[in-house]
Parts: structure tokens; sequence; C-alpha cells
């Protein structure tokens, strides 16, 4: 059983970014692109993303990629281009980091770390995390993690933290879970925040780009983001902290990974429009009291 688990009772834990705070009354919006590709693209989508309320940018740098012959990320030249962009617009930035040896690295670049679904359970990884860094962390749920694991996995980086009396800083994500078939890559799991909210007391956000995912087609991409939109409403009002969502304009042209997935402008703007609407936010908030069942 994870400590946050027996620590059940502790007060919701708010993790802060400079003047945001994830866990706090108002959800936190996180956007940008799946993937930074050039120091213009991300600039770029970081302005937008901004303009339409945004509180802190997202982009890969490092891509785990299902095939190792898809685009696998600029790397180092992509961490450069997001700290550049954050200088030039001034949001906070999250990326990921995928193994123990670019923690340093990326640690130094990143205002909060992205552990992804596929290194959920790379214990070394979340334990060097909470043992070397203190950079709060954003950590995704497995394709098919139990909420148990999910919680335990947290815990490999709490542990390291406040064995040195440091916040753990954990914000959970909920990504959608596999499904078996391959229309729609996952299927969306906020239904289960009540479950995991009685089982930790991280701030909790949820990935609707990832959890509906990619479609195929042209026909099929529209609809795949009408989904992302209405799930991404859907979680607001289930009670989650926030959302991270995948922005990028002319997607279906120019993107090199997640193409299908990634949000217009103006659909992002619907997102943030209806988060800050204030009798959404008060049934969110109401949502967020809510007892689970058992
Ligand atoms: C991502 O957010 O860029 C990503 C790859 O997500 P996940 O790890 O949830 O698949
Ligand atoms: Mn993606």
């Amino acid at each position: 059983m994870s400590t946050a688990i027996a620590e059940k009772g502790l007060e919701k834990a708010v993790v802060r970014i400079g003047n945001i705070e994830i866990g706090g009354e108002k959800p936190v919006i996180i956007a940008g692109p799946c993937a930074v590709e050039s120091r213009e693209q991300i600039t770029e989508i970081a302005q937008l993303v901004k303009e339409a309320g945004a509180d802190m940018l997202r982009g890969g740098a490092y891509k785990p990629r299902s095939s190792p012959y898809s685009f696998q990320g600029l790397k180092e030249k992509g961490l450069a281009y997001l700290a550049k962009a954050r200088e030039l617009i001034g949001l906070p930035i999250v990326t990921e980091v995928t193994c123990v040896r670019k923690l340093e690295f990326v640690a130094n670049y990143a205002n909060m770390l992205q552990v992804g679904a596929r290194n959920m359970q790379n214990f070394d990884l979340l334990t060097a995390i909470g043992e070397e860094t203190d950079v709060p962390v954003l950590l995704k749920r497995g394709l098919s993690a139990s909420l148990d694991e999910f919680c335990n996995s947290a815990e490999y980086i709490a542990k390291g933290r406040k064995e040195r009396d440091v916040e753990p800083n954990i914000v959970l994500c909920l990504r959608g879970v596999r499904i078996s078939h391959n229309r729609q890559r996952c299927k969306s799991d906020y239904h289960e925040l009540p479950d995991l909210r009685k089982m930790t007391n991280y701030p909790v956000i949820f990935d609707p780009s990832h959890a509906v995912g990619n479609g195929r087609s042209r026909n099929e991409s529209e609809l795949i983001r009408e989904q992302i939109v209405n799930a991404a409403k859907a979680a607001l009002r289930a009670g989650v902290d926030g959302l991270i969502v995948e922005v990028y304009p002319n997607a279906l042209e120019l993107a090199k990974c997640d193409a299908h997935q990634q949000l217009s402008i103006p659909q992002f703007r619907e997102i943030v429009e209806y988060a800050m609407t204030p009798a959404n936010q008060r049934e969110r908030y109401l949502s967020s009291k809510t007892e689970p069942l058992w």
C-alpha cells in the first residue's frame, strides 16, 4: 500500500510553479504541441496558447515513440528551443525526461518534469527524480496501470524527497488506458477521479489528447478532435485540477507526431472559455469534493 494511501486524511496538496497553483482554486491549463519541432514552431505555438489562456507550455524534446523509425524529438536542441520560447513568451515549461542518464540535463531546463506513461514503472528513473531533484513532476498513468500501481509509482518519487524534507511536488495525470482496438488509442479515465482522490492527496490533471487519441484519416481526425474537446470539458466537470492538451495549428499538414489529435487554436479556446466560466468552475469545485461511492 502506498504511503499516500496510509496518509489519507491529509490536506489536498498544492503544487506551485512560480505563481501557478496546481490543486488550487482554478484549473490549470497546460498546452502546446506534442513535440518541439523547430524554434519557430514552439515559439509561435507558445504565443498562441498564451493568448488563448494557457498557464504553461508543453512540448516533448525527447519522444519515446512506439516505432524506432518515427521522429524521436529534437533532444538537446528541443530543450534549448523550449527555453527560448519560455524567455520570449513567459510561460513555464513542462517536458518529458525519459531516462536517468538525461535527468540532470532535463531538470536544468524544465519547470516541471514529465514522466510519460511508458515510464510510469521505470523505478530507477522515479527514484532518481526523488533523490536527486526538487523540480515538480507530472507523472502520467501507465498505459494499463491500476490506480494502486499509479499511486505507488508516485511514492517512488515522494520517498526520496520526503527523506530530504522536500515537498513531494507531484501532479498525477490521468491520460486514458489501453483498449483493444486501434481506432482510438485509449479510453478516457477521468471517471476514476473520485477513486484516485481517495487514494492520494496529490493534485490530478487530465490529458484528453492521449486519452482520446489519434485518428487515421482526415474525417476521423475531425471527430477525434471534437471528442477531445468534449472529454476535456467532461473531465473539468468531474473535478480535475487542470488539463494538459496538445495544440498545434494545421497539425494535419505539419506535425511530425500525433498529427490527428492536436487541437486548433479555436478548439483550444473553447476549452479555456469553458474552464474559466464561473458556473463551470463552481461545478468543478463541487465535483472535486464528491466522495467516492465506496
Ligand atoms: C506526451 O504527453 O507527450 C506523451 C507521450 O504522453 P503519454 O506518455 O501519456 O503517452
Ligand atoms: Mn503526443
